[in-house]
């Protein structure tokens, strides 16, 4: 998980340098350009989010019942198989 979003859903992977959905054999393959005006909205937009405080907030609703279900239901979800994986 990268900034709360689980990663490798559906055949996909997020970007963590620009934020975008990309196929998870091109990640792997460390093959993905980032385009730079969405590398530098994503990186501003990860300031913002720094600043505004997410983080902490989000960090301390994972150690509440609804954040730690949350998170069991996710990685439930991924033990169970992740749709998309046959395609790669
Ligand atoms: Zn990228």
């Amino acid at each position: 998980m990268i900034n709360g979003v689980v990663q490798r859903t559906f055949g996909y992977g997020v970007c963590a340098d620009c934020g975008v959905a990309v196929q998870r054999f091109l990640l792997d393959r460390q093959v993905h350009a980032c385009d730079p005006k969405r590398y530098a909205a994503h990186q501003a937009r990860k300031l913002h989010w720094r600043r505004a405080g997410f983080e902490d907030a989000f960090a301390g609703w994972l150690g509440t019942r609804a954040g730690r279900f949350a998170q069991f239901y996710a990685r439930r979800l991924l033990a169970a198989g992740q749709p998309g994986d046959e395609m790669a």
